[in-house]
């Protein structure tokens, strides 16, 4: 198949620090390409991938993230260029709205399916926007909670979860004497409640991840004064050879989330090194994390703090075995390639 894939515009493929998205958008790119399809990658120039890249914006720009300006011309751009080509079976975009809002607006050389994967969590603006244009193309969602929330009569086309490059995540046993909190560092990923768990259950905290500007305040107020450099100890935003690291030796995942996550990719990376996930009732959580397997998925700090004293009971090995068996690039491939021939027909 011809396939034209429609990263945001914001941040390089794959990822040189924070980014999601970007990830998922490298490996299936990669993955469709290495099975002979034909790949298109409209991304920012700096972008490393085995399809074809075409960008209008020579680098990544994660401090104009969001600014339609930008978003604007790289979708025009993309959407110029397919036109142009002609030839393409189906566009999978995993940029913001604009695809969706000027869907039917579209030339009749760009008329093919348009598969479009939602990244995000229903907010109230998402949920608006989407029950707008509920029809206006097929939609998946990453994770059958982030499709219950969505608004009746959504078009959608499936679920399909988040992969990694298992490769890339050393699987490592032996671990070290501290607890992990990881991501980007805002309230809704509960890293003052990672503080107070690890207090709370004597253990040391290593945490790392970017502070972006608008959770700068969160930082200083909830995060920071706790940093002792000893107990409670903040990396900053580390390179990925470090974030691997981190997850590989840590003996525990904590994921204290305090909004409905719409997959969560820091569990499956944590699980792939044999680190055991404790994580809050949110969203994806309970499909993600086994319960007793792979980890603890439970309702308070309270019961966090009892989870991290039975974190011995949980196997590294199923941890390893658990993103094996459910949340590879190659599965990842499967199931979109499926949804593919399905709305090619
Ligand atoms: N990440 C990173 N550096 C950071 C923060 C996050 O490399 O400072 C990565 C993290 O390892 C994961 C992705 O960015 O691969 C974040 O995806 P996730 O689904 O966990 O959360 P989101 O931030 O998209 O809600």
């Amino acid at each position: 198949m011809k396939i034209a894939q429609i990263a945001p515009p914001w941040i390089t493929v794959p990822p040189a620090g924070y980014g999601g998205t970007e990830w998922v958008v490298q490996q299936l790119c990669d993955g469709l390409s290495d099975r002979g399809h034909e790949v298109t990658l409209f991304a920012s120039g700096d972008s490393h991938t085995r399809a074809t890249l075409r960008s209008v914006f020579p680098k990544q720009q994660p401090e104009v993230m969001g600014q339609t300006a930008f978003d604007a011309r790289h979708v025009a751009f993309a959407l110029a260029e397919i036109e142009a080509a002609g030839d393409f079976d189906l566009i999978h975009d995993h940029s913001g709205f604009l695809v969706i809002a000027f869907r039917r607006l579209f030339g009749r050389a760009v008329d093919r399916p348009v598969l479009h994967t939602i990244h995000c969590a229903f907010d109230a603006a998402a949920y608006g926007f989407y029950e707008q244009f509920k029809g206006a193309v097929s939609y998946n969602a990453i994770s059958e909670y982030q499709r219950s929330q969505g608004p009746a009569g959504m078009n959608w086309a499936g679920v399909v979860y988040n992969a990694l490059a298992l490769e890339q995540w050393q699987y490592t046993p032996d671990k070290e004497d501290y607890l992990l909190a990881f991501g980007r560092v805002c309230e809704a990923k509960g890293f003052h409640l990672a503080i107070e768990v690890a207090r709370r259950a004597g253990s040391k905290l290593v945490m790392a991840g970017v502070v972006q500007d608008q959770y700068a305040d969160y930082f200083h107020e909830r995060v920071e004064p706790h940093i002792d450099g000893r107990q409670v100890v903040y990396e900053g935003e580390v390179t990925n050879e470090r974030k691997r690291e981190l997850f590989a030796h840590a003996r525990g995942f904590l994921f204290p989330i305090l909004w409905p996550e719409p997959f969560g990719l820091v569990m499956i990376e944590a699980m792939a090194t044999g680190t055991p996930v404790i994580a809050l009732r949110q969203g994806s959580v309970p499909e993600v994390v086994e319960h007793g397997r792979t980890g603890f998925v439970v309702n308070g700090v309270d019961e966090m703090v009892a989870a991290v004293a039975r974190l011995p009971e949980i196997d590294p090995r199923a941890c390893r075995r658990s993103v094996e068996e459910r949340f590879t690039v190659a599965r990842m491939c499967d199931d979109y390639e499926a949804l593919y021939r399905r709305l090619v027909g």
